[in-house]
């Protein structure tokens, strides 16, 4: 058998099973020396004889699994495309029916082939069914044919075109076909740009970035451009420079479905020569559009983090929207983040990464302040549209006058009915979603916790009644009349989520036209576009959701954008908690006044004095920058120094703390040459989840290669715990 190139699929025999796996590594090795490396096993077969996967993305994969300690067999999943472990085919076809020279003479020359359906007159030939006639006369306006899905759809079904095909009349063949995701996207917020001009910062911002496109180099520049202040067509214009030096872009966005426009607008600007990786699309398009970039059919790839690896040959230009947002990073193994991944990837292949955003990640901005990226401002929005005015309402003065019970604070309620009567849109944000957050019995206290974890349960409106549901595992029950210990009638709900908000605006606009953005509303497929276009269009007032509808939008119409709670993710045991709720303030602000009328903000919380509150108002980054960067250096905190999360999980509480003192004890003298701590291990702060305990513990260091090491080292000794330890290096969220 031929040795199998770097990249190619190979089935391997692993037991009784043949699997599909990916060469990622070639050499000898000698009998009897085995044991030292991976184990080996016997080919059965080569699939491909060109590397399927290219080099270059098996060895970012192989990065990607050291860094994150991950198996470089999670790293190699997430770069293939789906279903390229099943099948060893790489094109979709489908069937196309065109005519052929006998049955294009046929439709000129009807009377050797009767087309006309109600003359029974003999020919030379057995005449055709009036269907078989309608099929031809089909065929015959279009030269390239015409699929069969679509010849059944005009009621011409696979029966008749047998027998056409069985009388020489008709040719039917596979043809490759490409699955396009865009096929049925709107297409209406695609503005034709060409002529319009950039501001004077825009093209001072464009023409800093070219130039350093223009050195055909690795280089990192932080675009730092206020919400509004046009980064996108600075993106456009520098994605089409790079393409037409021959190089090639790849552009990731944080989830594409939320920002159609962007993906959108490039379309519109590229057509074709666009190509879309997002796990929203069917495991068939995904596949199709991996397989056009892989033959070097596009110039640009459009994708969530997975895109960033893209089996594009000549990357000159990748570019990081909205690069603070947390869905780069993967919450599952391989736990890499999107964004560090491709500054990588552009390192190892020259190429420049811009990232954008209107409030950067603590990591990017220090990287920006220290020189090491270049930093490049865009700080007033376009055509000089002043930023939202933010204003405060202080819930315990409210509540004082309005009672506990207030969702909607008198300001917030007078200016939303202003912007009713004015004919402009508001944005409502709450970032919890459900109805209530907890349930409790007012008699003996009892509440409802997940029986398989410690989370208390949602409650969320059904159609049958009350349904609480744990946000963790799925676990949900009714929620009785009564309470379930003591039998009390007094069972009562306690905090609020999105769809109590929904139902308080309902209440009190009911002319409003009102949609709601959670997870939960947006579980059917296209259901988000649906909600999103419909506000787009003018057809919904108001829209109420999470965190979802603060990402990236451009609605010219939404002059209000209103806050119920700032204070939702102050409270949690994170050391990141006060630059997300900053990031989140300024972000769904940034939403207001986006068109030609100035816009608003109002933001509810229990904390006015919060400096990520303060801050966000004012919409000053640099001075939160200045005030969280001391925070960090005082408590020792990313990005000062690196940090590394392990999750031990265990059957009891007992076991996973055993277990994690033990990993602990082992990394002990590593911690004295090293140079790094170990903080735990401890109770996480999700104690159980899924039914097991969990218990953490933290590495803490200037040099992550050496925290990485010493506990590779000390897992791969404990090989039968290995699957009870989750490891986060650079975690974004330690829950
Ligand atoms: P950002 O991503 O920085 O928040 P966008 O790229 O969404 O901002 O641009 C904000 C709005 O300004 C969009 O509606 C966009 O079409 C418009 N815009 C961008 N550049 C210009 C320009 N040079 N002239 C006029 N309008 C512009
Ligand atoms: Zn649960």
């Amino acid at each position: 058998m031929e040795l199998p190139s770097i990249g190619a699929r190979v089935r391997v025999r692993v037991g009784s099973r043949t699997v599909t796996g990916c060469v990622v590594e070639r050499g000898t090795s000698e009998p009897g020396r085995e044991e030292a490396g991976p184990e080996l096993k016997d080919l059965v077969e080569v699939v491909d004889r060109e590397p399927f996967l290219p080099a270059a993305i098996v060895e970012l994969c192989g990065w990607v699994a050291d860094y994150y300690v991950a198996g470089i067999g999670d790293a190699i999943a997430v770069a293939m495309p789906p279903g390229a472990r099943a099948k060893a085919s790489s094109f979709r076809t489908r069937r196309v029916a065109t005519l052929t020279a006998h049955g294009q003479s046929c439709v000129a020359n009807p009377d050797a082939d009767r087309l006309d359906r109600s003359s029974h007159a003999a020919t030379p030939h057995r005449s055709l069914t009036a269907k078989q006639g309608d099929a031809l006369i089909a065929l015959a306006a279009a030269s390239a044919g015409l699929p069969l899905s679509e010849l059944r759809d005009r009621g011409v079904t696979a029966d008749v075109l047998a027998r056409l095909a069985a009388r020489g009349l008709v040719a039917i063949r596979d043809e490759a076909h490409d699955r396009d995701p865009f096929e049925n996207a709107p297409m209406r917020d695609v503005i034709p740009d060409a002529a319009r001009r950039l501001t004077a910062e825009q093209t001072a911002a464009f023409q800093e970035l070219a130039a350093l496109a223009d050195t055909g180099g690795f280089r990192v520049a932080l675009l730092h451009g206020v919400t509004g202040s046009g980064k996108t067509e600075v993106y456009l214009r520098l994605a089409d420079r790079v393409c037409r030096s021959g190089r090639q872009v790849l552009l990731m966005v944080p989830e594409i479905a939320l920002t159609p426009s962007v993906a959108a607008q490039f379309r519109g600007a590229f057509g074709d020569r666009v190509a879309i990786q997002h796990s929203a699309l069917s495991d068939g398009e995904r596949h199709d559009q991996w397989q056009r970039i892989r033959r070097g059919d596009v110039d640009l790839v459009i994708g969530t983090r997975s895109a960033v690896f893209a089996p594009l040959p000549r990357l000159g230009l990748v570019i990081v929207d909205e690069e603070h947002d947390s869905s780069y990073k993967q919450e599952e193994a391989p736990r890499y983040h999107g964004r560090d991944v491709a500054i990588v990837r552009a390192s190892r292949e020259h190429a420049l990464v811009v990232l954008g955003s209107a409030t950067p990640s603590m990591e990017s901005y220090q990287h920006a302040v220290s020189g090491k990226y270049a930093r490049i401002v865009l700080g007033r929005r376009v055509l000089d549209r002043p930023l939202a005015a933010v204003r405060i309402v202080n819930m315990r003065e409210e509540y004082a006058v309005e009672g506990p019970d207030v969702v909607i604070s008198r300001d917030l309620a007078a200016s939303v009915e202003d912007r009713l009567a004015r004919r402009e849109q508001v944005l409502v944000l709450l970032n919890r979603r459900g109805y209530a957050t907890a349930v409790f019995c007012r008699q003996c206290g009892d509440t409802f916790e997940c029986p398989n974890c410690s989370i208390s349960l949602t409650v969320h409106t059904a159609r049958q009644g009350w349904r609480a549901r744990c946000h963790y595992c799925n676990y949900s029950m009714m929620v009785p009349k009564a309470c379930r210990k003591c039998a009390a009638p007094y069972l009562e709900q306690s905090g609020f989520g999105t769809e109590k908000v929904e139902q308080h605006l309902r209440e009190r606009f009911p002319e409003a036209r009102i949609g709601r953005v959670d997870r939960d509303s947006v579980r059917r497929k296209g259901a988000l576009a649906s909600l999103l276009s419909r506000f787009a269009d003018g057809e919904l007032d108001v829209l109420v959701g999470t965190q979802m509808i603060a990402k990236g939008h451009d609605f010219p119409r939404v002059t209000l954008v209103g806050v119920i709670s700032a204070d939702v993710g102050l409270g949690l045991a994170d050391f990141r908690a006060a630059e997300r709720t900053f990031q989140l303030l300024t972000q769904v602000a940034g939403r207001a006044g986006r068109g030609d009328r100035a816009g608003e903000a109002i933001i509810q919380t229990l904390y006015p004095e919060h400096y990520s509150v303060q801050l966000a108002c004012r919409q000053d980054y640099p001075g939160f920058f200045e005030r969280e960067i001391n925070y960090r250096r005082g408590m020792r905190y990313p990005p000062l120094v690196a940090l590394v999360n392990a999750v031990v999980r265990g059957r009891s509480f007992d076991e996973a703390m055993q277990t994690a003192a033990d990993i602990v004890g082992r990394l002990g003298p590593a911690t004295m040459t090293a140079g790094f701590a170990i903080l735990g291990p401890a109770p996480a702060p999700l104690a159980r989840l899924r039914g097991e305990h969990r218990v953490q513990f933290f590495l803490k260091g200037a040099r992550r290669a050496d925290m990485r090491n010493a506990l590779k080292t000390v897992l791969a000794a404990m090989p039968q715990i290995r699957r009870r330890v989750t490891v986060d290096v650079d975690p974004l969220s330690v829950l």
